[in-house]
């Protein structure tokens, strides 16, 4: 095929590539909505009216539009996407959608059409349950640390792949958003005059500072196993009986508690918000123990998992010492709890807002919750190392 330079796609234009690629049987009927939010890159769905055939194509834009400025973004994050969906598809095809087609320099992926799932946050603000859903998350991550990991690979295919994976721009985004700006009076920032007083109280905590610092060189040093980077609950696709894992732009190698770790901050972020979200006490407090249960039941499938694969396919000796493997699990255990944190903090002040907490009408209840969900993150950032196991941690959650 001929290599085209990148221009944005069109709704007539995507039409021609999926002709060119033999998508479809017939191009006259073919239906185009561009579904995506318009702010990072563009999503279409196309569909065949007559057989009901789609299929989605995702497309980079060479900027990121935020808060009416734009900066540009390297389109290199349409080939970082469509490899971690590939890698992942290796040991995890059915958490993943399947991607059809890519091309590096059109920087586009072409996929499976997940529209039969719904945006997990979405499905927990309507307060939905999802019977599967820490056993898959917990199965996947399990496996996509330790596939990818010096646990199991050479130690020449591990490298290769942290060169496949360098992500510097994606990454700085992440440095900048939630390691740094949240804890410094920086104009990226974004919280009412009403928690100004709250935020000061962390702008002014140097042990706070401090952690968070620590953090921040874990994630910028610690090559360890392919992160998907922004595992939010905005970057999976439910039903009640599939999970699916979108959205990889941010995939690079770092350390090994940061995506349980984005995981559990939202799921913790919707645990608050439901005190508003669902007014019937009975109801809420069943909805939020089930919440409870999939941070529970996604750690103990994580860790039973992680240490089964350790078992039988661990290729590095060491993974043969029962000592070994708990510093190893202690130590993401640790990290998760920081990297929550950071994440908790940042979505309630920083760039980067959760619909969770700003869909609450009530803004004075908005923002006493706000205050107390910013103590949560300071106290996970805080005291990570005393945190000793997951119960401790989920007591955290319910005192918000
Ligand atoms: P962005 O990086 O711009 O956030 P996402 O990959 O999160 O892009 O996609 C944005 C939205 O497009 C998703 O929230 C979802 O609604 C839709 N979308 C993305 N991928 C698919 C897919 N494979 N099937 C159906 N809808 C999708
Ligand atoms: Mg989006
Ligand atoms: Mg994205
Ligand atoms: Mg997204």
């Amino acid at each position: 095929t001929l290599k085209q330079a990148y221009k944005p796609l069109n709704e007539q234009t995507v039409v021609g590539l999926a002709q060119k690629l033999k998508l479809f049987s017939d191009y006259q009927n073919i239906k185009v909505n561009e579904i995506g939010d318009g702010n990072l890159n563009l999503v279409f769905r196309l569909i065949e009216a007559d057989t009901g055939k789609s299929i989605i194509v995702k497309q980079a834009l060479p900027y990121a539009k935020v808060v009416g400025e734009s900066w540009p973004l390297t389109l290199d994050r349409a080939r970082i996407e469509s490899s971690s969906l590939i890698k992942s598809a290796e040991f995890a095809p059915e958490h993943v959608p399947e991607v059809f087609y890519t091309d590096q320099d059109l920087a586009l992926t072409v996929m499976e059409d997940l529209s039969s799932h719904v945006i997990l946050r979405k499905g927990l603000i309507e307060g939905v349950k999802y019977p599967h859903l820490a056993q898959h998350i917990g199965t996947f991550i399990a496996k996509s640390l330790f596939y990818t990991s010096d646990f199991y690979l050479h130690p020449f295919e591990k490298k290769e792949l942290v060169q496949t994976f360098t992500n510097p721009e994606l990454c700085k985004i992440t440095e900048d958003l939630v390691f740094t700006d949240p804890f410094y009076d920086i104009n990226t920032n974004d919280f009412p005059s009403e928690l100004k007083e709250a935020v000061s109280k962390l702008w002014n905590d140097t042990l706070l500072k401090q952690r968070a610092a620590s953090l921040k060189y874990k994630f910028l040093t610690r090559a360890e196993a392919l992160l998907h980077g922004d595992l939010h609950t905005g970057s999976i696709f439910v039903t009640e009986t599939s999970t699916k894992l979108i959205d990889s732009e941010f995939a690079y190698y770092g350390p090994q508690g940061f995506d349980i770790a984005h995981f559990f901050a939202n799921i913790a972020l919707n645990h608050a918000s439901q005190s508003f979200h669902i007014s019937d006490n009975l109801r809420r407090e069943e909805y939020q123990s089930y919440l409870l249960s999939v941070i529970k039941d996604t750690w103990e499938t994580f860790t039973a998992h992680y240490r089964e694969l350790w078992k039988t396919e661990g290729v590095e000796s060491a993974t043969k010492l029962p000592e070994f493997e708990e510093e190893i699990l202690n130590s993401i255990f640790t990290d998760m709890i920081g990297f929550a944190g950071c994440e908790v903090i940042r979505r309630t002040i920083g760039l980067a807002h959760v619909e969770d907490l700003d869909s609450i009408e009530d803004f004075n209840g908005q923002i006493e919750l706000k205050k107390r969900v910013l103590k949560l993150g300071s106290d996970w950032v805080k005291n990570a190392e005393r945190i000793k196991n997951i119960d401790e941690f989920i007591t955290y959650i319910r005192s918000v």
